[in-house]
């Protein structure tokens, strides 16, 4: 039983999960920035059942102790509050390096902080691989690709992005990671991963994200107006988080320095989504007898820079880490309306 957790459980804790033993050799301290994140939350549970030290940093901008308050008072896990602007000193073997905010809004918000989390936040976190000898993981995004001019996108594209328009703030600041992680391959033979990640969706995005996932499914149960923004032609490609996690995983252990993409290439209209999105909330909410009130489209103006169309060619994961997405988006969609369901019924 946990035996040091502030968080208040009706009717007593949980267990904990049960995590495999692993012996010293096997067992390694890994540090995952960004941890508290949608992403770096389902990355950190799995690292924890596979047995290892865990130790997840972030300055929940974007996360939440919650996504991991089912660790706390664990001997393997640890979470410390920081932001990765500024130099932290640990001990670790390997670095997974999310700390970044993802959604548009979110990055929008304060554009030269979410710069400086790309530029300083990766700097920090390499010079400590560059010290201890960690293995390094950069979680880089479809967006260096910007808004693409081929399609799909492969790892070789060097990208089509606006260089001072509203989005360049994240995508230039995970351009700049990319070459600064590169830099520090080159320049002090710091092992580097990096995995340029296509939209990813699932439990414990936050209600608030912005991101289209879970602005249609909030929308959607709540009966409101789905937004889409422009005519809904831009196309995207949605994966299910836990194949991502499958991915950043063999990636990290993999021997494959380069970029590789982890994306589903299931392309859809943002249009064709939405409908997808309303009936797999409306069959959801039947199942409960909860009749509710089906949401329509509306259609908002179009933001600037919007990439119109996303595809990874996901053939390198395939072929060097022999990874492909298990979880068609239907079903990852399922899962993650009945996440939203559960959270709206709690509030
Ligand atoms: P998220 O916003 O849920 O998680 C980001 C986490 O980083 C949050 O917990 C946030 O509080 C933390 N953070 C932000 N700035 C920080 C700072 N300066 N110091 C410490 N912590 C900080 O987003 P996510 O979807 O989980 O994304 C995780 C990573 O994956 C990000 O680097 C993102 O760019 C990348 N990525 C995600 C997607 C996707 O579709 N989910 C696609 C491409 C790339
Ligand atoms: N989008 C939308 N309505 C929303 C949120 C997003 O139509 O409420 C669109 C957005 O304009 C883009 C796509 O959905 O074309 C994906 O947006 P998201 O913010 O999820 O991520 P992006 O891939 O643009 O970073």
């Amino acid at each position: 039983r946990r035996s040091n957790s502030s968080v208040v459980y009706p009717g007593g804790p949980p267990e904990f999960p049960p995590v495999k033993k692993l012996n010293p050799l096997q067992k390694k301290r890994i540090l995952v920035s960004g941890g508290a994140g949608f992403v770096g939350s389902h990355l950190v549970d799995r690292l924890m059942l596979m047995g290892h030290d865990v130790i997840a940093i972030d300055n929940y901008f974007t996360g939440s102790k919650m996504n991991l308050a089912h660790w706390f008072g664990h001997p393997n896990f640890e979470m410390i509050r920081h932001d990765v602007v500024d130099p932290i000193m640990l001990e670790v073997d390997q670095i997974y390096h999310l700390a970044c905010p993802a959604s548009p809004v979110h990055y929008q918000a304060n554009p030269v902080k979410t710069l400086k989390t790309g530029f300083f936040g990766t700097y920090n976190m390499l010079g400590l691989a560059k010290r201890v000898k960690a293995r390094f993981l950069l979680t880089s995004t479809s967006e260096v690709y910007g808004d693409p001019e081929e399609h799909p996108q492969k790892e070789t594209y060097w990208g089509h992005v606006n260089c001072i328009g509203p989005r360049a703030c994240y995508d230039e600041g995970k351009r700049v990671a990319e070459a600064l992680t590169y830099s520090y391959a080159r320049q002090d033979g710091v092992d580097v991963r990096v995995a340029r990640i296509f939209n990813t969706f699932g439990p414990r995005m936050n209600w608030h994200d912005g991101r289209v996932v879970s602005n249609f499914i909030v929308q959607a149960l709540k009966g409101d107006d789905i937004t889409i923004y422009g005519d809904g032609s831009a196309t995207r490609s949605f994966q299910y988080v836990h194949d991502l996690v499958d991915g950043l995983i063999a990636l990290m252990e993999s021997d494959y320095t380069d970029p590789v993409n982890l994306g589903n290439p299931e392309e859809y209209t943002i249009k064709q989504f939405a409908d997808m999105i309303v009936e797999l909330v409306n069959e959801h909410r039947a199942r409960y007898g909860d009749a509710g009130k089906t949401s329509t489209v509306t259609y908002l103006p179009a933001v600037a820079d919007d990439p119109q169309r996303r595809k990874p060619d996901t053939t390198r994961a395939k072929e060097v880490l022999g990874w492909a997405p298990q979880w068609a988006a239907v079903d990852g969609l399922k899962e993650t309306v009945a996440y939203f369901y559960q959270m709206m019924h709690q509030h």
